[in-house]
């Protein structure tokens, strides 16, 4: 028995990278997974290939998070198939860097919408599944730069600065339902979002980092999995970094 057998468990972006890693933990823990991806369906079988017997706990949602009519129908669909929820990790992110002055309004856009608007989209209805059982667990991945700031990531940063605020807030508003909010914070984290560096780029990073390497997809999903925990009851409105000490 472990403190996830049986639970159900919403995970976006859960294919790929970060995702994926929590995801699987959550597999390895008895839970039952709900991962939302965004619609590159041979990653999402290569993950499903990889859960061995625990992929008959998976179930796989092409979604995207930013789009609200669809998170709605998605949400109905979960809790006729599965009735609620334990716990929501909105892990789904991109980026698009320019600098500001260079920044198509898409690119603004495009990742306040998936990263910001995507995450208060979910919590709101596993918020209401949520309520209803006056227990619950919910988690956004933000990161180090939304207090950093970073040249050429100013949509990037005010979108995980903007996580932290909604995180803070909706804490204070579900605490009394034995509802936490938490974020997990995890520094340069070796996945694909940062395959576009070049090898200089990737150096020069490594070296910013007091532990000298990159972090793996693991290591947060394990930080992932302790706030999540019925354990973690009195840890709310909290930042948990996974930095190596950036
Ligand atoms: P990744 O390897 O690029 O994986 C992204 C995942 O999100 C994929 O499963 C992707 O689905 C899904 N996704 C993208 N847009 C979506 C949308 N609109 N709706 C639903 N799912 C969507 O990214 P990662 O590195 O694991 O990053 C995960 C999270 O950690 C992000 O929020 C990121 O900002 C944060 N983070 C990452 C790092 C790092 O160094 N890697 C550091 C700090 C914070 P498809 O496969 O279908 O595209």
């Amino acid at each position: 028995m472990t403190d996830f057998d049986g639970q159900k468990i919403v995970v976006t972006g859960a294919t790929r990278g970060i995702g994926a890693a929590i995801a699987a933990a959550f597999l390895g823990q008895g839970a039952t997974v709900i991962g939302l991806y965004a619609g590159n369906e041979a990653a999402a079988e290569a993950f499903r290939g990889q859960c061995g017997e625990a992929a008959e706990r998976l179930h796989l949602f092409s979604c995207d998070v930013s789009d609200y009519a669809a998170v709605e129908a998605l949400y109905a669909e979960i809790e006729a198939r599965f009735d609620t929820i334990d716990v929501l990790v909105n892990n789904a992110g991109i980026r698009r860097d320019a600098v500001l002055a260079l920044m198509k309004e898409e690119e603004w856009r495009r990742v306040i919408d998936i990263n910001l608007t995507g995450g208060y989209i979910m919590s709101k209805f596993a918020v209401q599944l949520m309520l209803k059982k006056k227990y619950g667990r919910i988690i956004f991945i933000t990161s180090p730069m939304a207090h950093l700031g970073f040249a050429g990531q100013a949509n990037y940063a005010a979108s995980k600065a903007g996580q932290i605020g909604m995180m803070k807030s909706l804490a204070k508003e579900t605490a009394k339902r034995k509802i936490t909010v938490n974020c997990v914070s995890p520094g340069f984290i070796a996945t694909e979002l940062l395959d576009d560096l070049d090898p200089e780029q990737v150096k020069a990073y490594k070296k910013m980092v007091p532990a000298r390497r990159f972090g793996r997809p693991e290591e947060v999903a394990h930080a992932v999995l302790f706030l999540a925990g019925a354990q973690a009851s009195y840890v709310n409105g909290a930042v948990l970094e996974v930095t190596g000490g950036l």
